[in-house]
């Protein structure tokens, strides 16, 4: 069975004290056990970008639970989005969909547009996009190059922009199919708390970020009248391979907790969940939102004891 649901029988072992309070080591662990998995997009085709690691292969593996078809696009490492592949698919989940591994490179138009073309002939048509492919090159300021800043907005933004163009051609050529969904399609941008939150030392990805969040908003406006909701997801700190130096040590841990007022990291699956429910007409009412899953991040914090 796939694991989607945090299991808070951890708050019994807890003392009294406040989380806070408490060393890293201390902490109790977030258990994602079992649950019943709703088959809420049955029927639905998604591609989800950069889905061979971390959040998109989490998102990958849920969506097809919940019943839809999904393309794992990757770029460079097969294996691991065959990996990807294959959890989805044995998730135990009985109405689970399909999974298919299809390389592109989101920044290329021509590959965006091929991936497409695959995705469309592999499963009859798309129905959502998960904009979830990214990376980071940091570096400060004045010793930042060109080509990592070119790097990280084509990848972060342009990227975001062509998938999320071809989807609307295709949304709109096939307008709503009202045995699976109400909406003619729906686009989920992954963005972070760095659409709203300054980052020193990473000025590329912060922009790109802050990008989408225009972006998002602009496009949901010019599509809501064919019925096609836009929104973002604003991820936190959550434990994947692009954060690493952050939560690999105690050291490290403890100094990102200072960070995050729910005192633990984010989890995969903890934004795999609300882009399930994003996309699933439970959501039907959403467009152009910005919906921050971050334990707290972007309330700043350094207030609760200070100010
Ligand atoms: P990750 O490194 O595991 O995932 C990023 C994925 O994007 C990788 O699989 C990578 O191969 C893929 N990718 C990179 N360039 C690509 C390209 N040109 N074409 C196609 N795929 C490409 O890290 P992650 O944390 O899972 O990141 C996923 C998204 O979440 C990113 O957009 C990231 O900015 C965002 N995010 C992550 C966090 C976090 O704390 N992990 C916080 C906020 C936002």
């Amino acid at each position: 069975m796939t694991t989607l649901n945090p299991n808070h029988s951890t708050r019994a072992k807890m003392s009294s004290a406040r989380i806070r309070d408490l060393k890293p080591s201390e902490l109790p662990e977030v258990v994602m056990p079992a649950c019943e998995v709703r088959p809420v997009l049955k029927g639905q085709t998604a591609i989800v970008t950069g889905a061979s690691s971390g959040i998109g292969k989490g998102i990958a593996v849920a969506l097809c639970a919940a019943g839809a078809n999904v393309v794992i696009n990757y770029i460079g490492n097969a294996a691991a989005a065959e990996e990807t592949a294959h959890e989805a698919t044995h998730c135990g989940c009985e109405n689970r969909g399909e999974a298919v591994p299809v390389m592109a490179d989101v920044s290329d138009e021509s590959q965006v547009q091929g991936m497409f073309a695959q995705a469309i002939k592999k499963f009859g048509t798309v129905d959502i996009v998960i904009n979830n492919a990214g990376l980071q090159q940091d570096a400060p300021l004045e010793e930042m190059t060109l080509a990592q800043w070119r790097k990280v907005i084509d990848v972060n933004l342009t990227g975001q922009f062509l998938c999320a163009r071809e989807a609307v051609r295709e949304f709109k050529r096939r307008g709503i199919r009202e045995d699976v969904s109400c909406a003619a399609g729906k686009i989920v941008c992954i963005s972070s708390v760095h659409e709203v939150i300054p980052w020193a030392g990473h000025v590329n990805y912060a922009a790109s970020k802050g990008g989408i969040m225009m972006m998002m908003k602009s496009i949901a406006q010019e599509v809501a009248p064919w019925r096609i909701r836009v929104n973002s997801i604003c991820p936190g700190a959550i434990r994947t391979p692009i954060n690493r130096s952050a939560w690999e040590t105690p050291e490290a841990y403890a100094s990102l907790m200072k960070l995050i007022p729910y005192k633990r990291i984010g989890e995969p699956q903890d934004i795999a969940r609300l882009a399930v429910w994003l996309c699933s007409d439970e959501a039907d009412y959403i467009t152009g939102a910005s919906l921050f899953v971050d334990g707290g991040m972007t309330l700043y914090p350094g207030f609760e004891t200070g100010g």
